[in-house]
């Protein structure tokens, strides 16, 4: 299945025509356009004309427009500018405005440099954060009271997360009307090829750009400088580039980023707004179909049509990331993913979206290159990961429950923001219980309950719940039903013909699922000591805690036995044909949780015995594998971190070899080595 790649906001592929014109750069014309035999003048012909096109396309007039590495480059170059300039103002005892302002969903290489040049420079202005509204707008009314104290502002033309277009001659407009003084940079690195750009015809400082997000190579970039605009080198010595930005040119990028202008010149390769916005319309509707409920956290009218931002109910953004790479889809998450914690977008978080949709956002971009037929095909691969959660029970929605192959039994462990819930479900009896529902989980605990037909027979908490019960009243809520018992008096339930028991412990209370899963909420060895001397739990009784700290699970045995885990196990793709012939008897563990398997065509490692235990379930699986005899194992994933987690679990719990594939299958792909093995 190929790949589809919808990242386009983090960088793109070379447009084939750059590729060639870089080509012929460095075998043919690679001359040192320093140099001033006819090689070298060959060579600066060809960079004085992209010089020329770039400057016609953007409109810049009188000013100046420099080759560099990249927006950071240029970034740095325009703030070390009008900071030099304000200190030498400053120095002649003017009058400078006391604020260095951006916009609050700038990229972070804006705020950054300001700090950074504001303390080296010892300028010691204020760098303040200018708010944006609901839509993602700089806040005009917060803009038109901070102007005039303004020394600089930073502000950008089209956001890379969520696609919003800025308005700019409103910016311009109260500039103006204020008469401030303040020098503007606006970063225009989402907005080229996007966006008509005409510079010399407005009050811009200066304009960073970069080739890469415009199907041109990394490490080229733009920088536009207003004529009059104070201006000084980021970089000295042989004084290229009109001694603006020394170091020989990169001209093979140079050639690139011709190749690539010249496209948008012609106006016949890219596509123009009217195709990109009917694209886009496709995309929603498959996405609006492929996942109810959905939202989008971006104006449709305000944005780039190529990019689309949004959060699903109940879904983290590394799920949907995972489920999304399944399909071979390449998206990003619009927030920092860590292992146990997702870390909410600081852009969703500035125009003040509810904090779930922050921290759960996906962004999905494409550039003025794609065609129609690669939008048929993303469509159809994400509604099949639509129906790849519906099959597995995981999409909450107002839909009624898909068809399903009977439910399933297990111990079933859900996290999020470090925070465990566990579900335990028997499939003879068809009832379940809900222990320690977190609030965050309550969409999709209620669709996997609905979906597999369960009777939930209790919801329970180890420890008085620090949202006072809340969780378990949307949780009935959503599923309709009026009340649903704890334990009871007798602190006793039948959950098929296995029996879950309460037992207290202080304030909070431990369950036992027989003698094979203990719910003890925090693992404190004292407790877990006091559970073993009472006989309630032997040496391997499986223990699950409220809090993910990536242990997963544990045993009183692994807690004696020390924190000292065996040494690592890892594996990487090359070596796995030849540890499979000389451990036949090895498992592999696919621990890619359900909907990624149903999401991708055709199967892993086709050949050998694949088991899939996904992470989720580990924890009702480790007895068995800790049993003797120890098969060796070799987990894996998408990326190499679920199974290092899972690996890591089973040798803590004292298996002897339970490996793990290093980097997982991406990297298994990447390094080209083939993942089906000859049984
Ligand atoms: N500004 C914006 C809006 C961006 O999207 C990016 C790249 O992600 C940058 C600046 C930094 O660009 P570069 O990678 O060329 O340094």
């Amino acid at each position: 299945m190929q790949e589809i790649y919808l990242d386009s906001n983090a960088t793109t592929c070379v447009l084939p025509a750059a590729v060639a014109a870089a080509r012929q750069a460095m075998e043919q014309g690679f001359g040192n356009p320093s140099s001033t035999h006819a090689t070298g003048l060959q060579a600066k012909a060809m960079m004085d004309g992209v010089r020329q096109r770039a400057s016609r396309l953007l409109g810049v007039g009188e000013g100046r427009l420099m080759f560099n590495s990249g927006a950071t480059e240029g970034i740095q170059t325009a703030v070390l500018s009008a900071l030099c300039a304000l200190r030498e103002r400053r120095d002649a005892g003017q009058r400078i405005g006391s604020l260095l302002l951006y916009g609050a969903t700038e990229h972070k290489a804006v705020p950054e440099s300001l700090a950074h040049w504001n303390r080296l420079l010892g300028l010691n202005l204020e760098v303040r954060k200018l708010p944006v509204d609901a839509h993602g707008r700089h806040d005009l009314q917060a803009l038109g009271a901070l102007i005039g104290d303004a020394a600089m502002l930073c502000t950008m033309a089209a956001n890379n997360e969520t696609g919003v277009i800025s308005d700019l001659s409103a910016i311009a407009q109260l500039l103006r009307q204020r008469g401030a003084d303040a020098y503007w940079m606006v970063d225009c690195v989402q907005a080229l090829g996007k966006l008509a750009l005409n510079l010399a015809a407005t009050r811009i400082d200066y304009a960073p750009f970069s080739g890469h997000k415009l199907y041109a190579p990394k490490g080229i970039g733009m920088l536009y400088v207003r004529a009059g605009a104070p201006f000084t080198p980021l970089m000295m010595g042989g004084g290229q580039e009109a001694g603006q930005r020394s170091g020989t040119e990169n001209m093979a990028g140079i050639a690139a980023l011709g190749a690539v202008l010249a496209a948008l010149e012609d106006g016949t390769t890219f596509r123009g707004h009217a195709d990109l916005a009917a694209f886009r319309a496709q995309l929603v509707s498959s996405l609006e179909h492929a996942f109810p409920g959905i939202v989008f956290n971006m104006p449709f009218d305000l944005s780039l049509p190529t990019t689309l931002n949004f959060s699903v109910p109940g879904l983290s953004s590394k799920e949907l990331l995972d489920l999304f790479d399944a399909a071979r889809v390449r998206v990003s998450s619009g927030s920092a993913c860590s292992a146990a914690k997702a870390l909410p977008s600081y852009v969703l978080e500035a125009m003040h979206v509810p904090q779930w949709r922050a921290s759960s956002a996906i962004r999905l971009s494409f550039g003025p290159l794609i065609d129609a037929e690669t939008v048929g095909a993303a469509c159809a691969r994400i509604e099949r990961c639509g129906e790849a959660l519906r099959s597995s029970c995981l999409l909450p929605s107002a839909l009624a429950p898909s068809p399903h192959d009977g439910a399933q039994d297990g111990v079933i462990q859900l996290s999020v923001d470090g925070q465990c819930t566990w579900l335990l479900s028997d499939a003879a009896s068809a009832t379940c219980v809900v222990i320690d529902p977190a609030a965050a989980l309550v969409p999709r605990l209620a669709a996997f309950i609905r979906c597999q037909q369960l009777d939930l027979r209790a919801i329970v908490h180890t420890a008085r719940p620090v949202d006072n019960g809340a969780a378990r009243l949307a949780l009935l809520q959503e599923l309709s039903i009026e009340q649903v018992g704890d334990l009871g008096a007798s602190g006793e339930l039948a959950l098929g013909q296995q029996r879950l028991r309460r037992v207290e412990y202080g304030d909070t209370h431990v369950y036992l699922l027989e003698q094979r899963f203990a719910f003890t909420g925090a693992l404190a060895p004292h407790r877990i000591a006091s559970l073993l001397d009472a006989g309630l739990v032997t040496q391997d009784t499986i223990l699950c805690a409220a809090h993910d700290d990536g242990t997963i699970c544990g045993t009183a045995r692994a807690m004696h036995a020390g924190a000292a885990p065996a040494a690592e196990l890892q594996l990487d793709a090359a070596g796995l044909p030849a540890f499979l012939r000389q451990h036949p008897d090895a498992v592999l563990v696919d621990v890619r949780e359900a909907y990624e398997h149903a999401a991708c065509a055709g199967g892993v490692f086709a050949g050998c015995e694949v088991r899939s235990v996904p992470l989720s379930r580990l924890a009702g699986q480790v007895a068995a594998w800790l049993q003797q005899p120890q098969r060796p194992l070799v987990f894996f994933c998408r990326s190499g971190n679920r199974s290092a987690r899972a690996s890591a679990c089973l040798r803590r719990l004292g298996h002897a070899a339970a490996w793990q594939l290093n980097g997982g299958m991406a990297m298994a792909e990447a390094t080209h080595h083939p993942l089906a093995i000859a049984a």
